[in-house]
């Protein structure tokens, strides 16, 4: 048979007229379509969750990076701190000995001047004293020397205490330069630093983001997987259903036969019954009997009469079908003829009718050949009636090797039987 709800729908859009009053839904098709539909989708989701996948852990490598780059140079940080500290120490010790240096100075400044103060007191006042107590100009000479020294001395301790202090003071300068040069690395190091944790947390904001999306995806990837599920069991259950509708109309179908001989039996006992109506009732059953058309056209199966589907409606699982020809079966590459003389208007492959071919004849039908396996005649070619213009296939939408059989009047698809011989 290889007829379903499929071929019907694709049988409409592909006919020229238009079939308004007949209208269902293919549910298995629209269940399949909407199943390969999620599939793709549920693809894309597992393809973009790997890729986040893939981008996270690529971020937490890049972060493991920057964490051992802030640990070396926390490390540096640290040892720069303690140089600094030592430098402190050392710059507050010579901070300390320029201060006991100063007072030092300050101190024996303050006592020469007082010396000084007093030895000039002394010379104002008792100059001539000195002079006059004097034993001699020895004794006068060697006062004087004394007083000399004393002054000299006095200028020496200060004039060395000045120098320690310059060096002191040089060595405090040098120190200050040392902590300022290892306060500017340290400056760098931490906005070096800085910069890391920074870049870290961006780091990681991109990785929660990626985790985010990832959820997301995930949800949506489960909600498809569910929804194929359930598309799935519907499928199935529809299949079943199907099978289960298509066996009891064969059942039926048997019965009809059987009845249909019984009836030829008993009309052939009183030989009323002309030998073409006995022969198509021998393999057509009741279908035909009931059938036998105007005789315009020829039989286009010259080696088979076994009518698989007549034409018209037909009840699957309680869901009206509509079929537009007449199903012939036969093996494959069977011989197709032409119905009547007429030229050959067009063969091509189209859609659920497989290879067809469309033959014009001259009483103005239009006859259709479907599921072909070859073309025998070709396009435009003038064919007469029971010519072999084709071979039989199962190509289009098609279970097993027939003709599916159309006869058109003006467009409009008409009972292939009521034209025929
Ligand atoms: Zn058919």
């Amino acid at each position: 048979m290889g007829h379903n709800k499929k071929r019907f729908l694709a049988m409409l859009l592909l006919s020229s007229i238009s079939l308004t009053t007949v209208s269902f839904a293919d549910s298995i098709t629209e269940m399949e379509n909407k199943k390969n539909s999620n599939l793709k989708s549920a693809d894309e989701l597992k393809n973009s969750i790997n890729s986040l996948e893939q981008e996270k852990n690529s971020l937490a490598g890049d972060v493991a990076v920057i964490d051992q780059e802030i640990s070396a140079l926390e490390a540096q940080i640290s040892e720069l701190m303690k140089q600094i500290s030592a430098l402190e120490i050392a710059i507050q010790e010579t901070e300390e000995e320029i201060k006991k240096l100063e007072e030092n100075i300050d101190k024996n400044q303050k006592e020469f001047e007082e010396r000084l103060g007093a030895m000039y007191k002394n010379s104002q006042v008792g100059y001539l004293d000195i002079v006059f107590s004097s034993s001699g100009i020895d004794d006068l000479l060697s006062k004087a020397s004394t007083m000399k020294f004393i002054t000299e001395y006095d200028k020496e301790i200060i004039n060395n205490l000045k120098n320690d202090k310059l060096v002191i003071d040089a060595k405090k300068s040098e120190l200050d330069g040392q902590k300022l040069s290892l306060e500017i690395s340290k400056q760098t190091l931490d906005n070096k630093n800085a910069e890391l944790y920074a870049s870290k947390a961006n780091k990681l904001v991109l990785i929660e983001e990626a985790a985010n999306k990832q959820s997301i995806s995930q949800a949506e990837l489960e909600q498809l997987e569910s929804e194929i599920y359930t598309l799935e069991k519907n499928i199935s259950s529809e299949k079943a259903a199907q099978a289960e509708a298509a066996r009891k109309a064969r059942e039926q179908a048997a019965q009809a036969k059987a009845t249909a001989q019984a009836q030829a039996k008993a009309s052939s006992s009183n030989k009323q019954v002309t030998s073409t109506v006995s022969t198509k009732s021998s393999v057509g059953a009741g279908e035909i009997s009931t059938n036998v058309g105007n005789g315009t056209l020829g039989w286009p199966v010259p080696s088979s009469r076994n009518i698989t589907s007549n034409y018209g409606y037909r009840t699957l699982f309680g869901v009206p079908e509509f079929h537009m020809g007449v199903d012939i079966a036969a093996p494959l590459g069977t011989a197709i003829a032409s119905a009547d003389s007429g030229t050959v208007i067009y063969s091509a492959y189209t859609g659920s009718y497989g290879n067809l071919m469309k033959v014009q004849h001259d009483s103005g039908l239009v006859t259709y050949y479907a599921h072909l396996s070859s073309y025998v005649a070709s396009v435009g070619e003038r064919v007469s009636k029971g010519q072999t213009i084709a071979r039989m296939g199962s190509t289009g939408n098609s279970t097993g090797s027939h003709l599916h059989f159309e006869v058109r009047v003006n467009g409009a698809h008409t009972n292939p039987l009521n034209y025929i011989q």
